[in-house]
Protein backbone atom coordinates (compact mmCIF):
# COMPACT_ATOMS: atom_id res chain seq x y z
CA UNK A 1 0.00 0.00 0.00
CA UNK A 2 1.46 3.23 -0.45
CA UNK A 3 0.44 5.87 1.57
CA UNK A 4 0.86 9.54 2.75
CA UNK A 5 2.54 9.86 6.45
CA UNK A 6 1.06 13.15 8.09
CA UNK A 7 0.92 13.60 12.06
CA UNK A 8 -1.63 14.96 13.99
CA UNK A 9 -1.93 17.24 16.48
CA UNK A 10 -0.62 14.98 19.41
CA UNK A 11 2.23 13.81 17.21
CA UNK A 12 0.93 10.71 16.09
CA UNK A 13 1.68 9.14 12.46
CA UNK A 14 -1.72 9.06 10.19
CA UNK A 15 -1.21 6.94 7.43
CA UNK A 16 -4.01 7.55 4.92
CA UNK A 17 -3.89 5.61 1.65
CA UNK A 18 -3.12 7.03 -1.82
CA UNK A 19 -6.01 5.48 -3.17
CA UNK A 20 -8.25 7.51 -0.58
CA UNK A 21 -7.08 10.72 -1.08
CA UNK A 22 -7.44 13.11 -4.45
CA UNK A 23 -4.31 13.50 -6.57
CA UNK A 24 -4.24 15.43 -9.63
CA UNK A 25 -1.98 15.55 -12.82
CA UNK A 26 -1.65 17.98 -15.53
CA UNK A 27 -2.03 16.99 -19.20
CA UNK A 28 0.99 16.80 -20.56
CA UNK A 29 -0.50 18.09 -24.27
CA UNK A 30 -3.44 20.69 -23.25
CA UNK A 31 -2.69 21.07 -19.85
CA UNK A 32 -5.86 19.94 -18.31
CA UNK A 33 -6.09 19.12 -14.52
CA UNK A 34 -6.74 15.30 -14.19
CA UNK A 35 -8.06 13.87 -11.23
CA UNK A 36 -6.22 10.28 -11.22
CA UNK A 37 -8.95 7.78 -10.61
CA UNK A 38 -8.98 4.28 -8.22
CA UNK A 39 -9.53 2.67 -11.47
CA UNK A 40 -5.68 3.76 -12.88
CA UNK A 41 -3.90 3.11 -9.79
CA UNK A 42 -5.64 -0.49 -10.13
CA UNK A 43 -3.94 -0.58 -13.85
CA UNK A 44 -0.74 0.51 -12.90
CA UNK A 45 -0.78 -1.41 -9.41
CA UNK A 46 1.13 -4.56 -10.98
CA UNK A 47 3.16 -2.45 -13.37
CA UNK A 48 6.78 -2.76 -12.61
CA UNK A 49 7.63 -0.23 -14.97
CA UNK A 50 5.12 2.14 -13.73
CA UNK A 51 7.10 4.97 -12.58
CA UNK A 52 5.33 7.97 -11.01
CA UNK A 53 7.88 10.78 -11.36
CA UNK A 54 8.26 9.67 -15.52
CA UNK A 55 4.93 8.86 -16.33
CA UNK A 56 2.31 11.07 -18.13
CA UNK A 57 -1.61 10.87 -18.17
CA UNK A 58 -3.67 12.01 -21.15
CA UNK A 59 -7.08 14.34 -20.41
CA UNK A 60 -9.74 12.13 -22.04
CA UNK A 61 -10.27 14.83 -25.08
CA UNK A 62 -6.14 14.39 -25.92
CA UNK A 63 -6.54 10.81 -26.29
CA UNK A 64 -9.48 10.46 -28.31
CA UNK A 65 -7.74 12.67 -30.51
CA UNK A 66 -4.48 10.42 -30.68
CA UNK A 67 -6.06 7.32 -31.02
CA UNK A 68 -7.73 9.15 -34.14
CA UNK A 69 -4.11 9.91 -35.13
CA UNK A 70 -3.00 6.52 -34.63
CA UNK A 71 -5.93 5.19 -36.45
CA UNK A 72 -5.56 7.66 -39.63
CA UNK A 73 -1.43 6.63 -39.72
CA UNK A 74 -2.43 3.07 -39.56
CA UNK A 75 -5.23 3.41 -42.83
CA UNK A 76 -3.34 5.47 -44.42
CA UNK A 77 0.38 5.83 -44.23
CA UNK A 78 1.55 2.37 -43.24
CA UNK A 79 0.19 0.50 -46.67
CA UNK A 80 2.70 2.61 -48.78
CA UNK A 81 5.29 1.98 -46.74
CA UNK A 82 5.24 -1.84 -47.30
CA UNK A 83 7.60 -1.46 -50.15
CA UNK A 84 9.89 0.94 -49.08
CA UNK A 85 13.44 1.03 -48.77
CA UNK A 86 14.79 0.07 -44.74
CA UNK A 87 16.99 3.37 -44.65
CA UNK A 88 13.64 5.57 -45.61
CA UNK A 89 11.99 3.45 -42.87
CA UNK A 90 14.59 3.93 -40.52
CA UNK A 91 14.29 7.49 -40.62
CA UNK A 92 10.90 7.39 -40.00
CA UNK A 93 11.26 5.09 -37.20
CA UNK A 94 13.40 7.66 -35.60
CA UNK A 95 11.16 10.47 -36.04
CA UNK A 96 7.68 9.26 -35.15
CA UNK A 97 9.62 7.62 -31.66
CA UNK A 98 9.50 11.51 -30.59
CA UNK A 99 6.04 11.31 -30.71
CA UNK A 100 5.28 7.81 -29.71
CA UNK A 101 3.91 9.23 -26.52
CA UNK A 102 1.42 12.03 -28.01
ZN1 LIG B 1 -5.31 17.04 -22.82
Amino acid sequence: MIYLKTYDENGNIQEQPMIDTEIFCNCPRCGKEIEISAEYWDFVGGNSDFDPFESAIYCDSCTADMNEMKEYITEHISASLDHAPSEELAKLLEFTQKYANI
